[in-house]
């Protein structure tokens, strides 16, 4: 089936191949980093990781280039106004931008290239642009001249008037430039003031790159001068990205990238989730608060990419216990008894099974590939598997399911994770208790059962509430109280049940570098 992606630039969707057959190129803009990645950059990185993973399960090899931008106005002001080198600011941060990533299950890109590492061809595409007329040098600054590039523009549907307001507004307008709108390239003289923290020789004196010189030049050393897919979130739409197709293009007279994509915001309270708003949670906010990183992940792939997402401790809580019907699915199949033997033995996809559970599996599989072929509608996709985990718990119920049927049934959840990866994400989580919190937690049940022996029932609620606000359950079950963490279903992270009457266990925004 065909791939359909929306395609920024032509403003549709267009049905996707790469250029080279076989082998996607991709490049995705990574953070600044300057502090700490918050879960709306998490929100475009994860949808990210979605697409490349889709087009993986489609049979495409996939190279993704994921840039560190480590050198900008952020992180050179972090640096100056903390005393410390750039460096200093950087490493720490790009080190739990990493932790982020792999807690929230993301494959690793290719490359992940630090800008500060590739500085010399920078200057190297800067001279290629001054050779072939498309900037001019002011003060030490050089400038890219958009009114040399017929084209400037097109990807944000710029007008000249809203891209005369639109120099005003990037705030530079005091430096000495030809034409307000032209952005730029390498920033020298009194724009490198602060440029003890990072500063590199060039032929136009001391100085360093512009952010978005930094995306085309990084974008074509690893993918070469056409990628198949360039992506970020809407806000890189102008200047970023608009800059980036013109310098990258009047260099390379070649078409940058075949396909645009842009992600909508991740909301807070109907504003964008930006540390200029102090509106943001980090994936370590939420991770201390006991939310699971399997559902934070699963919220934000939750709403289509091109939709806003409102974020709300509500929906994550949604987001967890969506995941439990599914995870349960997942251990009654395992765990069902073998019915093999039968005529609907056979679950072979394309056979016309009479095993309705193998064909369940079959109509979901198609399902979830055609919403996803159709720019990766992802609410049809997890309509099809929650439509399979009713139709199939159905057929459990009611003594069903062969155990080649089963197979094909576990086979369509293996599809969905490769997709989503929020399955396999969970199951590390179900290990992932530290064994001194499952200390703590024995302590705590074993108190518990005492009060209420002692009849201190207001004592015994007190401790399940201590025990709720460090996110876990206790459950009293036949055979004594268990902790779990909430929502969790057989074969999740659970303590074994400590019997009543046993002994119990030894007390123990966002961005103003607009040009
Ligand atoms: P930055 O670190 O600001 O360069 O942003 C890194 C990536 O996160 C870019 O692709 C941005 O478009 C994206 N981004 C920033 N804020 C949000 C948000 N609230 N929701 C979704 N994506 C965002
Ligand atoms: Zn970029």
């Amino acid at each position: 089936m065909t791939l359909r992606l929306y395609d920024t630039l032509s403003r549709s969707p267009r049905a996707f191949e790469p250029a080279d057959p076989g082998h996607v190129r991709m490049y995705t803009c990574g953070p600044t980093v300057y502090d700490r990645a918050h879960i709306g950059n998490f929100r475009t990185f994860t949808w990210e990781d979605l697409l490349r993973r889709y087009l993986e399960w489609k049979g495409w090899r996939v190279t993704q280039v994921m840039n560190l931008t480590d050198v900008d106005d952020k992180t050179i002001h972090a640096a100056v106004e903390r005393g410390l080198t750039l460096e200093e600011v950087t490493e720490p941060v790009i080190a739990g931008f990493f932790e982020d990533w792999e807690t929230l299950g993301l494959e690793p890109a290719e490359h992940h290239p630090r800008a500060t590492e590739h500085v010399a061809e920078m200057i190297e595409l800067v001279e290629t642009l001054e050779e072939k007329g498309y900037c001019y040098e002011a003060d030490g600054s050089v400038y890219f001249a958009i009114g040399r590039f017929p084209d400037y523009g097109r990807l944000a549907r710029l007008d000249p008037e809203s891209l005369r307001s639109a120099g005003r507004a990037s705030g530079d307008e005091e430096y000495s430039k030809d034409d307000p709108r032209d952005f730029v390239l390498w920033k020298g003289g009194e724009r490198a003031e602060e440029g003890d923290v990072a500063t590199w020789d060039s032929p136009w004196g001391p100085g360093r790159p512009g952010w978005h010189l930094e995306c085309s030049v990084l974008a074509m050393e690893y993918l070469g001068p056409t990628l198949d897919i360039h992506t970020g979130g809407v806000d890189n739409i102008f200047p970023h990205h608009t800059n980036e197709i013109a310098q990258s293009e009047a260099a390379t007279g070649r078409t940058f990238a075949r396909f645009w994509l842009h992600a909508a915001h991740l909301l807070v309270e109907g504003a964008k989730m930006s540390k200029s708003e102090g509106n943001y949670f980090t994936v370590p906010d939420l991770v201390e608060r006991g939310h699971r990183p399997s559902a934070i992940r699963y919220l934000l792939l939750s709403a289509h990419y091109r939709s806003q997402l409102n974020f709300t401790v509500e929906g994550l809580e949604q987001a967890d216990r969506a995941l439990d019907r599914i995870d349960e699915l997942g251990v009654r199949l395992a765990v069902a008894p073998d019915r093999d033997g039968g005529p609907e033995a056979s679950g072979a996809p394309g056979d016309a099974s009479p095993d309705p559970l193998a064909r369940a599996a079959e109509r979901a599989r198609a399902a979830f590939e055609a919403a996803l072929d159709d720019d990766l509608a992802v609410s049809g996709a997890l309509a099809a598997v929650f439509e399979f985990v009713r139709d199939a718990n159905a057929v459990l119920d009611s003594g069903g399911g062969s155990a080649a049927a089963r197979k094909a049934a576990r086979g369509f959840l293996d599809d969905f994770d490769a997709v989503f990866g929020v399955l396999s994400l969970r199951e590390g989580e179900r290990i992932a208790v530290p064994a001194e919190t499952e200390r703590w937690l024995e302590q705590r049940i074993a108190e518990r059962r005492r009060a209420r022996s002692e009849g201190d029932f207001e004592r015994a609620d007190a401790i399940r509430d201590e025990v709720a606000a460090r996110g876990f359950v206790l459950e009293d079950t036949p055979t004594g109280t268990r902790w779990k963490l909430p929502g969790s279903g057989a074969g999740s992270a659970a303590g074994v049940a400590v019997p009543d009457g046993g002994s119990s266990p030894a007390a123990g925004g966002e961005r103003d570098d607009m040009d």
